[in-house]
């Protein structure tokens, strides 16, 4: 049970925020981790009645994530999952005052991602997840804090995929409720394409002959490079524009904005650079700062 004592904090914070000012010209390092110390926050430091606040008093968090994403979200046999996907969600639990360990990690593959948030059975979703409008009907987007495009990964002796122009009768193989997947169905309808669940599960067709090739975010593909280089390659652009954002629940206005608040700050502050960097950089390219995008709903 929570008894709130939101003036008395209220008033803690302006006193705490005086003394931070007196002593942070110090040497201006307060930005310094994104773990959670002494100084977390707390439930009273969130509006009441907030996802915040409701969030920071159970000290825990539930975010669904892949587990079969190299580079984004990649769960070893033991232990949680790591990546550029993991980090970020890291990085919104310690600033909820909870701590890497009080976060469960649930594997959301793409077709279910919209069902786990509205049913509750994830708070959020940090999984390679594009902002479009028909998922914007179902759940609400903080960001993005990434921007991919949608790309193509052959074996490495392949030489006739180049671009989405190719694929005609060319087995392609992709993942249910994937928008690299509605992309085909909609403008290469000559394709013949092939769903699973993960994009892992088109490994073994793509090695076998099943199928031709295997479409979905470059950022994904390469991963899948980065760990059988000998097999697999890249081909061409990226042909779509695929903004990474973190999936909550429909209409969580507050939430949203306080996660794009965070967004914000680490672009600013260089965790979220250190994140990419820890996971990704040295294998792509460091990206552009993205543009959160607050839109009206
Ligand atoms: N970003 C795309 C999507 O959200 C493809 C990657 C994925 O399926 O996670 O559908």
């Amino acid at each position: 049970m929570m008894i709130r004592r939101k003036a008395a904090v209220a008033a803690l914070g302006v006193a705490a925020a005086a003394m931070l000012a007196a002593c942070g010209s110090d040497d201006g390092s307060e930005t310094d981790d994104s773990m959670a110390g002494d100084d977390a926050m707390t439930a009273g430091d969130f509006p009441e009645g907030s996802t915040m606040a409701a969030l920071a008093e159970a000290g825990s968090i539930t975010i669904g994530t892949k587990f079969d994403q190299p580079l984004f979200g990649l769960k070893p046999p033991s232990g949680d999952p790591v990546g550029f996907d993991v980090s970020i969600g890291k990085i919104i639990a310690s600033e909820l005052g909870i701590d890497e360990d009080s976060i469960e990690w649930v594997e959301t593959v793409s077709a279910n991602r919209e069902p786990f948030i509205q049913d509750g059975s994830v708070d959020i979703v940090v999984a390679t997840y594009t902002i479009n409008d028909d998922r914007k009907e179902l759940v609400s987007f903080a960001g993005p804090y990434y921007n991919a495009g949608q790309a193509l990964m052959v074996m490495v002796d392949n030489e006739d995929i180049s671009s989405p122009d190719d694929l005609a009768g060319k087995k392609v193989c992709s993942v249910e409720g994937s928008t690299p997947a509605a992309n085909i169905e909609e403008n290469y309808p000559d394709a013949e394409l092939s769903l699973f669940a993960a994009y892992g599960d088109c490994l073994d067709p793509l090695r076998n002959g099943q199928v031709d090739v295997v479409t979905t975010d470059n950022v994904i593909l390469a991963g899948y490079v980065d760990q059988y280089p000998d097999e697999f390659k890249v081909v061409g652009e990226p042909f779509t524009e695929e903004p990474y954002g973190i999936g909550l629940a429909h209409d969580d206005t507050e939430f949203r904005m306080w996660i794009n608040d965070v967004l914000e700050e680490i672009f600013e502050d260089g965790r979220w650079l250190e994140a990419w960097n820890e996971n990704v950089g040295d294998i792509l390219p460091e990206p552009e700062v993205p543009t959160v995008d607050r839109y009206e709903n």
